[in-house]
């Protein structure tokens, strides 16, 4: 059945596309590809999860696949052409796979998706529930009407990530922010809170599968439980975790300054399960720049919370997002960014160039900023992250801290503290072996290119 496009072309994606059902002579094949943030992450596991249970075998690499599914991102136009080079590759090397698109790509540019031969089904971020039916030919992609506030985005679970120590449970979709350059809130649609005993159901579910760590992710994290008239709802939810046999650290991906309450910083300060390390995206530092981006906080707003979390949690660690070049951004605003990330003691920085996304307010903003002055200030902004970086890992050096073990090899084993410090320990000469999984307490001798040595204390 011809398909109707956003721009009113149409493409016959569905028909011709029989559902590819496990052969008796050996299953059918299939991979699974990921782009973007830790949403799509989770989303992934959830779809796959649900398709092997079809009786798909999952195998590595990029040729022999009867199975492709694609979970896009398009963030910047930068990855929007990644995940597009990729399809085109993988549909060229797999001419007889059913291929499956999901994802924010699917979302924003349906038409040059569908443009690219073998491309079968086109599943919008609403409909992700639906790939195991559509994969067995039972659905159809685009059958549902959009709702923009539907709960179904939290139909799908998971129950392990197998090989990782950490596992994610997404509690949280879509944003009602809108801020002057983020397309997020047209492609995710409004701010949705899974409920609690749904998490707690999930988080019970990892920690019977051996995750001892668990890492909430959504879009807006700060907005958990608006939605569903939650007073505290981050609070109340961290608590629920806490209280689950076996989870025993907690940690939180992206979250906006505002989150940072007294009751908040009081459960953390009173709980070291909760893992104080953030991730606070700044974006700029400039008060006229953070206003045309329709940011919710001033620079000093900002500089505020992080004197509050540093004067509760004295060993949180902070990370954040800056971008450069947003439009009209002059020289003494993006020097106003330097000068606020030099007082932040940021552990890392995520330093990106503004790129237009259409359909943004920010796409219609006078005076962008050229490429090559973009270019300029985004290089001398890394440079400036990277030594603040090292003074932070230096500053650390004599800590004391508990640490995840998540990989082992070359003679050293890895993982993350509680407070988000990458720490390689030597095994040689270790008195016992250290094991995936397993909690070792380590002082931190010296710090390196991302990460500091520890050794094992006691
Ligand atoms: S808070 Fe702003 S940047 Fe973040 S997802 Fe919402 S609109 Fe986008």
């Amino acid at each position: 059945m011809p398909k109707t496009l956003p721009d009113g072309a149409t493409a016959d994606l569905e028909s011709g596309a029989p559902p590819v059902a496990p052969t008796g002579s050996g299953a059918a094949t299939c991979a699974f590809i990921t782009y973007g943030c830790r949403l799509n992450q989770y989303d992934t596991q959830a779809i796959r999860e649900e398709v092997l249970n079809l009786g798909y075998e999952e195998i590595e690499g990029d040729r022999n696949l009867d199975l492709i599914v694609v979970n896009s991102c398009t963030v910047t136009q930068h990855s929007g052409d990644k995940v597009e080079g990729k399809v085109r590759s993988l549909a060229k090397g797999n001419p007889g796979a059913t291929i499956l698109v999901t994802g924010c790509l699917t979302e924003s540019d349906r038409t040059r998706l569908a443009l690219i031969p073998g491309v079968e089904h086109l599943v919008g971020n609403e409909e992700k529930d639906l790939i195991p039916a559509i994969v067995e030919g039972h659905a159809r992609a685009g059958a549902r009407k959009v709702r923009r506030h539907d709960r179904s985005i939290f139909d799908l679970g998971v129950s392990t990530f197998s090989g990782h120590t950490r596992a994610f449970i997404k509690v949280q979709d879509g944003c009602d922010s809108f801020c002057s350059y983020c397309i997020i809130p047209y492609l995710r649609g409004a701010s949705r809170s899974r409920s609690p005993a749904d998490v707690v159901a999930e988080a019970t579910r990892l920690a019977n599968a051996g995750h001892r760590e668990v890492v909430l992710t959504g879009i807006h994290l700060r907005e958990y439980g608006g939605d569903l008239d939650l007073t505290d709802g981050l609070v109340t939810l961290l608590t629920d975790l806490r209280a689950i046999e076996g989870i025993d650290r907690v940690r939180l991906s992206s979250i906006g300054e505002r989150a940072f309450t007294v009751p908040f910083l009081e459960l953390f300060a009173n709980d070291p399960g909760l893992c104080p390390a953030f991730h606070i995206p700044l974006q700029s530092g400039s008060d006229t720049v953070l206003e045309r981006m329709g940011r919710d906080y001033t620079q000093a707003e900002y500089l505020d919370t992080l004197e509050r979390v540093r004067a509760a949690l004295p060993r949180a660690t902070i990370t954040t997002d800056l971008m450069i070049g947003f439009p009209g951004e002059t020289e003494a605003e993006f020097v106003e960014s330097l000068e606020v990330c030099g007082r932040s003691r940021f552990l890392h920085t995520h330093i990106f160039p503004y790129s237009v996304r259409p359909r943004t307010k920010a796409a219609r903003l006078p005076d962008h900023v050229p490429v090559e002055v973009k270019t300029g200030r985004v290089r001398q902004a890394r440079k400036l992250a990277e030594t603040l970086a090292a003074s932070e890992r230096n500053r650390r050096v004599g800590d004391r801290v508990s640490v995840l073990i998540e990989k082992r090899g070359g003679g050293e084993v890895s993982g993350l503290s509680r407070e988000g410090l990458r720490v390689f320990i030597g095994t040689d000469g270790a008195s016992r072996p250290i094991e995936r999984g397993s909690e070792v307490e380590a002082v931190l001798v010296a710090s390196r290119e991302n990460g500091l040595e520890g050794r094992i204390d006691g």
